[in-house]
């Protein structure tokens, strides 16, 4: 008796037949070359497969490293530095949700996709939310970012370094810090794609919360981000008066953790332990070389997309080096050339939330020269497989021309 019972309350819901993930994945695993997840270095893999005590005496020293190599990456001696665990936008929600509440005046510089965003969630802290709404392939001029100052009277701005969707690079950054310090506003960045892969100087341009993904720049597994604040903003954090709705966010409960060696929710170890790894391979690396890399690897590819016919999405003055975005021709939807390199060149890149284009990164892991030369490839042989006219050997050529430094 006990048996059939068994029987019919396991087959209430049966039991599904699925395949194995060795059944489901490619056999040759997919080049990540789109705008995240990006390639992880064999470090960062390895450190990921590891599970260790949360509270225990190794976390504490991995936590302490953690800390200072974020503090190097976001260029802050501030004390406030924690992670989280989510994606980019629990970063966000972390740096929105504790420094604004119910009638906060917050002003949000919208180029996109993303940082509209953080405006969406400032209203739903009760913020009162203005947005800058600037156009498409292009910055607000540093007029038009005073005047909406003047005007709204923030006490907190919002702005992203690289918007990812359009890929748009908000090149006057810290001029837009200093404006909105002189007005006596807090201000939050976005470098979820940009950290570590061009200047960002916390300190000294004045920021006051720095959000990043793992997955981006750091070339970490999604899943654990990292947050800067300012002395300045940890004060604000400490004197609201209202606790945070978000518990998992609270940053002062966050603090018990990060701070304190005490508990706050089980940390992920494993993501903690890979972005550790990732931090270090940069801090190897320096930030100087770091950056330099990016910039040369970006500009060759730009240069070999152009050179085989395709068109570069945004204007030079503003674009993104660290997510490059790419005209689909006529007649083709993102979705056409994103499926088809995928399928028939093993390579991964992104369309991007309705723009006509496709989008090709370069953070992190990306910006290697053999990663470089076969998506250049794999891009003008989708062309011309879809019947694109394209000069592909003029791309690859110019492509080795950037690297090689003869652009
Ligand atoms: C990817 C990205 C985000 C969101 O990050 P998730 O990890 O997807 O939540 C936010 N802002 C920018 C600029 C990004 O590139």
């Amino acid at each position: 008796m006990p048996t059939s019972t068994f029987t019919s309350a396991s087959s209430a819901v049966p039991c599904p037949v699925v395949e194995s993930l060795d059944a489901i994945l490619p056999e040759e695993p997919l080049l990540m070359m789109g705008a995240g997840p990006v390639p992880i270095p064999a470090a960062v893999a390895k450190a990921n497969a590891i599970v260790i005590n949360h509270l225990g005496g190794t976390m504490v020293k991995v936590i302490g490293q953690v800390k200072s190599m974020a503090r190097y990456v976001f260029q802050t001696n501030s004390k406030w530095v924690l992670g989280v665990a989510g994606p980019g936008s629990a970063a966000m929600e972390m740096a929105i949700s504790n420094l604004a509440w119910e009638g906060t005046r917050v002003l949000s510089i919208k180029n996109g996709f993303f940082s509209e965003r953080m405006a969406e969630m400032g209203r739903r802290v009760g913020a009162r939310v203005s947005t800058l709404d600037v156009a498409d392939r292009s910055v607000a001029s540093l007029e038009e970012i005073a005047e909406a100052i003047r005007r709204e009277r923030p006490e907190i701005v919002t702005v992203v370094q690289g918007e990812t969707s359009n890929t748009v690079w908000n090149y006057h950054l810290k001029e837009i810090a200093g404006l909105a310090k002189a007005a006596g506003a807090l201000v939050i960045v976005d470098a979820v794609c940009t950290l570590s892969t061009m200047p960002l100087e916390m300190d000294a341009w004045g920021i006051d919360a720095v959000i990043t993904g793992g997955q981006k720049g750091l070339s970490s597994i999604p899943g654990v981000s990292l947050i800067a604040f300012s002395d300045a903003a940890w004060e604000r954090v400490k004197g609201r008066t209202a606790p945070n709705a978000h518990w998992c966010l609270d940053a002062s409960l966050a603090e018990n953790f990060w701070h304190n060696a005490g508990y706050h929710y089980t940390a992920p170890v494993s993501g903690v332990l890979a972005l550790h790894e990732a931090l270090r391979l940069v801090c190897a690396e320096t930030l100087e070389k770091r950056f330099a890399r990016h910039l040369k690897c970006s500009l060759a590819l730009q240069d070999g997309v152009a050179a085989m016919g395709l068109r570069l999405y945004t204007p030079e003055a503003c674009r993104l080096n660290s997510v490059v975005g790419i005209e689909v021709p006529d007649g083709f939807g993102p979705a056409d050339v994103c499926s088809h390199i995928s399928r028939m060149h093993q390579v991964e890149i992104s369309g991007s939330f309705g723009l006509p284009i496709v989008r090709v990164g370069q953070m992190g892991e990306q910006c290697r020269e053999h990663n470089l030369f076969r998506t250049v490839h794999a891009l003008g042989r989708t062309m011309v497989d879809l019947g694109v006219k394209v000069d592909l050997p003029a791309g690859v050529a110019a492509l080795e021309r950037g690297l090689s430094g003869a652009r």
